[in-house]
């Protein structure tokens, strides 16, 4: 009792194309004087392209001979709900999305399709749309209205034997963004699978199956999300392009989405060893990887393809593609869906990576199904709450950095400081911890070894960076350093106090320059005490010294007539788990309670043993 998919075949009649066309003119505003103002594509192209259209078959050829079974016991399980939230679309893209999933996707599989209109402006749009008497949207009104805030829709069977095409739409009376409308769409879906999309898509021949049989496939391993290769379709000309079958989904230390050249074997994954070859010139987007030397001239693309011979086999990536992609509904809601603490766009399709693979899920992309995407430059929206996308985009980003990216969140707030002065509420972190722990998920350096080992640790500046933290206590300013230049008793400055309050200091151990630098941009340095007599008879007793903080001396050296601004000063050597202030040879100590000192370096000193949330070389 197998499924072998039928070859698709489409047909449009000409009664819909005008019903289309009609459609598409009366939007409002449907022949804009520039094409490009409002959707940042060019609407006039899109609107002329109307509903659908031929494309070029971009997989390769072994995916088109192959054939796609499924069990019985699986296709029972296989009713996919799809869920589109749009804010601002054009008509014209939207129904294309629309129709191209319904006419190239078995009935059988397309068990749903749910619309969010996320506030858009034009406001027929959804109505106009329930009205059109296409082939997707005629339907029994009988059985219309079943979710209280939301119309459900089905189109009239034509014959007993076929499945009917439920569509569910939603329109939110406020924005609410994109991560809370496709969790408010996957609220309304009851289908097995859950698969996003965005509204301006082509789904290109035979895309669903793959997608279907992989995680089928897979399913015997634990949870797995699949994602269809994302083709271009360009913004301007609407051109249809094939994207790379060897690009994976990955991300930067800002929490940037970019595309990666994909290890040059499968097996280099398996044996969960360091990749060393990448594709040279796969895509304009992988500039930055050729900008940080991650390329090897050696593997061309096209030598990749010859030596793996996996064009047609779904591959391992580290995040999902674009946030498009299908998952089990069980698991989307397992995972709490999108961290509802995200606002508006940005970082979700991330986060959910980061936890489907840190709580034991796995993600592939299936080359053999193929999905176009337009792809624009800028946001067509406003960011509501008088925010803008890189403030929204920052926020989201610590909120993932705060709840998944352990101490390597220092990464993140290395290359975005900025991110350090937005608040977040340490409560609503409190949720993605609940959930580590619920589903016994995995810590991040798994993920760094294992899934992810393109993302290098950006170990050039420093040593080692994070809390300092010696038994329970953390090395902590006080006074916030604003009076450092006057001259006030700033050994009260720093003391040790508990590691878990919002203000924690954070401290980095430059590699250069061996300063001990606070975030806060002040540096740990020695002094002699004020005050002491006769200290110059023993002048490296301990007790003459105590432990300050100082504005960081920059430059070379500085000479010397600068005294205790020297910048020799301020260096602080690393010995296994002592620090070492190097001009006085003296290890820093917690000797008692909160007081922090230097003492003389003593072997195994638990009080001199001081530990980095982060620690960049061996101890
Ligand atoms: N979207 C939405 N509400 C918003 C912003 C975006 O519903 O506030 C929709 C948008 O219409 C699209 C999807 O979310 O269907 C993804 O957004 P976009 O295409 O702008 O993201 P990109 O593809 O650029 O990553
Ligand atoms: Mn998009």
């Amino acid at each position: 009792h197998t499924q072998v998919f039928p070859a698709a075949v489409v047909r449009v009649r000409v009664s819909d194309a005008l019903a289309v066309r009609e459609f598409i003119a009366a939007a409002p505003n449907s022949a804009p004087a520039h094409p490009w103002e409002f959707y940042q594509y060019n609407v006039r192209r899109s609107n002329a392209i109307g509903a659908f259209r031929a494309l070029p078959d971009t997989r390769d050829t072994s995916c088109t001979t192959r054939r796609y079974h499924l069990t019985a016991a699986q296709l029972v399980r296989s009713r996919v709900s799809i869920i589109i939230a749009f804010h601002n679309e054009a008509r014209s893209a939207l129904i294309r999305t629309i129709m191209t999933l319904y006419l190239r996707t078995p009935p059988r599989h397309l068990y749903e399709l749910i619309l969010i209109d996320d506030c858009s402006e034009d406001i027929e749009l959804l109505p106009a749309l329930l009205r059109l008497q296409l082939p997707p949207f005629m339907r029994d009104f009988s059985s219309s209205a079943t979710a209280k805030s939301s119309r459900t829709h089905t189109r009239s069977a034509p014959s007993a034997a076929s499945p009917q095409v439920t569509i569910k739409t939603a329109r939110n009376k406020q924005r609410s963004g994109v991560i809370a409308s496709r969790n408010r769409g996957a609220r309304l879906a009851t289908g097995d699978y859950l698969l996003f999309l965005d509204s301006h898509c082509e789904v290109n021949i035979g895309w669903l199956e793959p997608l279907l049989v992989r995680a089928a496939e897979a399913a015997g391993d634990g949870v797995i999300a699949v994602s269809p290769v994302l083709d271009g379709i360009d913004a301007e000309s609407l051109a249809y392009t094939a994207s790379s079958n060897n690009l994976m989904g990955g991300f930067d230390w800002n929490l940037h989405f970019h595309w990666i050249p994909r290890p040059q074997s499968i097996q280099s994954l398996q044996q969960q060893q360091r990749p060393q070859h990448f594709a040279q010139n796969v895509n304009a987007k992988t500039a930055y990887l050729r900008d940080s030397g991650w390329e090897d001239k050696l593997f061309g693309e096209a030598r990749m393809r010859r030596n793996t011979n996996t064009a047609a086999m779904a591959f391992k990536s580290p995040t999902v593609a674009g946030g498009i992609f299908m998952i089990t509904r069980d698991w989307f809601f397992k995972l709490n869906g999108f961290n509802p603490l995200l606002e508006t766009w940005g970082g979700e399709s991330i986060e959910f990576s980061i936890k489907l693979w840190l709580c034991g899920g796995q993600i592939e992309i299936v080359p053999c199904s193929r999905v176009g995407h337009i792809f624009r430059k800028e946001h067509p929206f406003r960011f509501p709450n008088g925010s803008d996308s890189q403030t929204t985009y920052l926020r989201n980003s610590k909120i993932i950095a705060e709840s998944w990216l352990d101490a390597y969140k220092y990464f993140f707030y290395a290359s975005k400081p900025a991110a350090k002065h937005i608040s977040v509420n340490q409560t609503d972190i409190q949720l993605s911890y609940q959930l580590k722990s619920t589903l016994n998920c995995r810590p991040f350096s798994w993920y760094l070894l294992h899934v992810f080992p393109q993302l290098k640790l950006p170990n050039d500046d420093f040593i080692a960076f994070g809390t300092l933290s010696c038994a329970e206590l953390c090395l902590q300013i006080t006074n916030r350093a604003t009076n450092i230049d006057i001259d006030i008793d700033i050994v009260s400055q720093v003391h040790m106090s508990s590691c878990f309050h919002s203000d924690v200091t954070h401290w980095y151990l430059h590699r250069q320059h061996s300063q001990l630098r606070a975030s806060s941009g002040a540096c740990l340095n020695v002094e002699r005490m004020p005050n002491r007599t006769n200290w110059w008879r023993r002048p490296t007793r301990p007790f003459n010294f105590r432990v300050v903080l100082q504005p960081c001396s920059d430059g070379e050296d500085v000479g010397e007539n600068v005294g205790h601004y020297q910048k020799q000063n301020q260096r602080w050597l690393r010995r296994g788990g002592w620090l070492v202030h190097q001009q006085t040879q003296l290890c820093l100590d917690n000797p008692l309670s909160d007081v922090v000192v230097v003492s003389h370096c003593r072997f195994a000193a638990p009080t001199q043993l001081f530990r980095f949330a982060m620690e960049l070389q061996r101890l």
